[in-house]
């Protein structure tokens, strides 16, 4: 860590509560050391009450931007003078731009979902797919696939298939899009609807350390080898469910990619700057199996 800071340096950082987990100074940190740039990347500690007085307080210290995790994402929307097309539509802000003042709210999940998927655009397009949970994450999945992938039909699956049914309306309500089907969880139910479909992406927690056992299904003949199926569970990198899929001869895609995808888009809103996606994909496999 440099130790060359400036008048200028400029802030950056991240607010939640709980934030201790978070890759994200890591990410950061490495890319300003790599670009050699005057910024530093700090984590905030800061619970539900103190949110808008950190917001007042960002824009009295001249803080750049923050990326904004659990429990604000929502109710941060609020605050903001202005919010993308895309975190608007999803209903949560991951990152924000402090502009002279003026707070700006974006939702970089949705470029990280769009560029871990964007390889395989062309087998993707115009297909069946298959969405696994109904929380934030799963808004932001949705959104993407919707904006980008023309998918013909939507499976969401989930473990409380009200939650499932209330993303359902959800879209139809803020984007117009009628094609998708609900279906609980349950997996030997699931496997013609996990089958037939194009991609599935879990966006459940399941499977994430220290659970590293556990999957959405162990059923090997949910998947086939025409398959794409997407992780977004980052630690492990290689989850059980990527394991089985792949063992099915799915093609498999991690959710690290997703983290550096969403990460390099925050960084370019607050420092105009490339984050080397590459190298840090490859800088956190090396932290991760540590
Ligand atoms: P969330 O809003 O709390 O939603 C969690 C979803 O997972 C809900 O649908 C919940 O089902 C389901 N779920 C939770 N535990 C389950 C279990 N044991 N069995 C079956 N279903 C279960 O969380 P989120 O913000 O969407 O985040 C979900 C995951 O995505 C987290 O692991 C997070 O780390 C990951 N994520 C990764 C990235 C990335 O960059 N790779 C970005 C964002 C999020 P119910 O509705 O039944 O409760």
């Amino acid at each position: 860590m440099k130790n060359t800071f400036r008048v200028n340096t400029q802030v950056i950082g991240l607010i939640g509560h709980p934030i201790k987990h978070s890759y994200s100074p890591f990410i950061h940190n490495v890319t300003i050391e790599l670009k050699k740039l005057d910024y530093i990347y700090l984590p905030f500690d800061v619970p539900a009450a103190n949110l808008k007085n950190a917001l007042k307080g960002m824009v009295a210290l001249g803080i750049r931007g923050f990326n904004v995790t659990i429990p604000h994402k929502e109710n941060i929307l609020q605050y903001m003078n202005e919010v993308s097309e895309e975190a608007s539509i999803i209903g949560a802000v991951n990152t924000i731009v402090n502009d002279h003042g003026k707070l700006l709210g974006y939702n970089t999940d949705a470029h990280g979902v769009h560029e871990s998927l964007l390889p395989h655009r062309d087998s993707i397009l115009g297909q069946e797919v298959s969405v696994i949970g109904s929380g934030g994450a799963a808004r932001a999945v949705v959104y993407t696939l919707i904006r980008n992938f023309k998918p013909s039909n939507i499976n969401i699956i989930n473990r409380t298939e009200q939650r499932a049914d209330a993303l359902k309306r959800y879209f139809k309500d803020k984007m117009r899009f009628e094609e998708i089907t609900t279906f609980e969880l349950f997996p030997p139910d699931i496997v013609e609807t996990l089958r037939k479909s194009k991609l599935i992406i879990n966006t459940t927690p399941v499977g994430m350390y220290p659970d590293i056992e556990d999957s959405i299904t162990t059923l090997e003949n949910s998947f086939t080898k025409e398959q794409i199926v997407f992780d977004l569970v980052y630690n492990p990198m290689q989850t059980k469910l990527l394991k089985i899929a792949s063992s099915a001869g799915a093609l498999t895609i991690d959710g690290l990619k997703m983290l550096v995808f969403q990460a390099a888009k925050a960084f370019e809103l607050w420092t105009g700057e490339e984050l080397p996606v590459e190298e840090l994909h490859k800088s956190l496999q090396l932290v991760l199996a540590d």
